[in-house]
């Protein structure tokens, strides 16, 4: 059988529920053949429409003319000592995105990206550093998963879900998303497809304030937020969205936010960067931001993975740890990320891909990084990336 064409037919990977219900409709037949499909797509991972017997005859050769499942072709797949696997997709004119899948005892988790490169610009941040190219669609994010848990299955041999846990935390900033993301997290939460709880799936943002609000409208989930920095100053240079969202605007959404999320805590990620965000000083101003907003927090200190074009180091342990005692010690749950997958630069903030810069903010982030190798009185604070609560 010839593939079905993808100029013509719709990739139901785009769809949650409700839009296959309403494809569905199109095609003449009733809504309840949506949720058939979706289970057949989702849970038992075909892509072959043939294959899907308790559909009727007639509906199975509608699909074969209109529509097609189809995957994100693999470029490399790379497996860490410590049992982390990253994958590089294809997503078409030389872009490449990554998701890396961390086994631990109590749970599978897959970091998802959901933008070929990011816009935002994060001085920490390789994929930062690469510019960016395009948003995702909604089939390519949920390719990413729809891939993994299958691939996961076959492989380890288990009948059962393997994939507990998604983090929006891969390339991209799911924000700057939002059209895309969200039919993608109800596809994620849905009983008919993966089935995740909303405390499990986490998007990790640098701080879009309006779409934080409209999250909490549209699809509550877990939230981390790329802090990183305990004042504007220090935040401005290291997540330059922050000019526009500035801290304390950012803090009022996460409180907003809270009356929606599925946990009653925000967590707020700092990379930790050798003389630039982790002086006790930074600590302090962290507990008095968090007070003097009240908000509910977790914080999660992440060693910062170095790469070359960041001109930043990883802090020491001991300032780490240091760091982590203050934030304790003033009553703020905090916890120091593991570092996962790094012999296969898996880990957090080393996710790369390809990416064919269409925005120069790779050429804007070596300049400021010549700026501030210049005036390096400007470099004094602050920090970066992301996990899940
Ligand atoms: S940390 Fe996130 S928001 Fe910042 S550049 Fe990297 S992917 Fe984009």
């Amino acid at each position: 059988m010839l593939p079905a064409d993808p100029m013509t037919t719709a990739n139901l990977l785009d769809f949650d529920l409700e839009g296959l219900a309403a494809f569905c409709e199109r095609l003449g037949e009733k809504r309840f053949r949506a949720t058939q499909l979706f289970r057949w797509i989702h849970q038992r991972g075909a892509s072959d429409f043939s294959l899907m017997t308790d559909l009727a005859k007639s509906l199975r050769e509608k699909l074969a003319g209109t529509a097609r499942v189809e995957a994100l072709q693999v470029l490399t797949q790379n497996e860490s000592a410590d049992g982390t696997i990253k994958w590089l997709f294809d997503v078409g004119d030389g872009n490449a995105v990554e998701a890396v899948f961390i086994p631990e005892d109590d749970r599978g988790t897959l970091c998802v990206s959901s933008q070929a490169g990011c816009a935002v610009g994060c001085r920490f941040c390789s994929t930062g550093h690469q510019g960016f190219s395009r948003n995702l669609t909604t089939g390519e994010i949920v390719a990413q998963l729809w891939f993994a848990e299958h691939f996961l299955r076959r492989h380890l041999k288990r009948d059962e879900r393997v994939i507990s846990n998604v983090v929006m935390m891969g390339m991209g900033e799911p924000l700057q998303n939002y059209a895309a993301l969200v039919p993608a997290l109800r596809t994620m939460l849905d009983d008919n497809a993966y089935g995740l709880s909303r405390r499990r799936v986490t998007v990790s943002t640098s701080g879009v304030v309006p779409m934080i609000d409209r999250l909490g409208q549209d699809c509550p989930v877990a939230m981390a937020v790329s802090l990183h920095a305990p004042n504007d100053a220090l935040r401005n240079d290291l997540v330059p969205l922050n000019r526009k969202y500035p801290i304390a605007e950012l803090i009022e959404a996460c409180k907003r936010y809270l009356a929606h999320a599925p946990r009653d805590f925000i967590t707020f990620e700092y990379c930790m960067l050798d003389g630039v965000n982790d002086q006790p000083e930074h600590a302090r101003q962290l507990v008095e931001l968090v007070r003097k907003h009240g908000i509910s927090c977790k914080f999660n200190l992440i060693p910062f993975n170095p790469f070359p074009a960041s001109g930043l180091l990883r802090s020491p342990q001991a300032r780490v740890l240091a760091f982590a005692k203050v934030l304790s010690e003033a009553g703020l749950v905090t916890t120091v990320r593991k570092t996962r997958g790094d012999d296969i630069d898996a880990a957090c903030g080393q996710l790369a891909g390809d990416v064919k810069d269409r925005t120069r903010a790779a050429e804007r982030l070596a300049a400021r990084r010549r700026t501030i190798v210049l005036h390096p009185a400007r470099s004094h604070a602050a920090s970066t990336t992301a996990e899940e609560p």
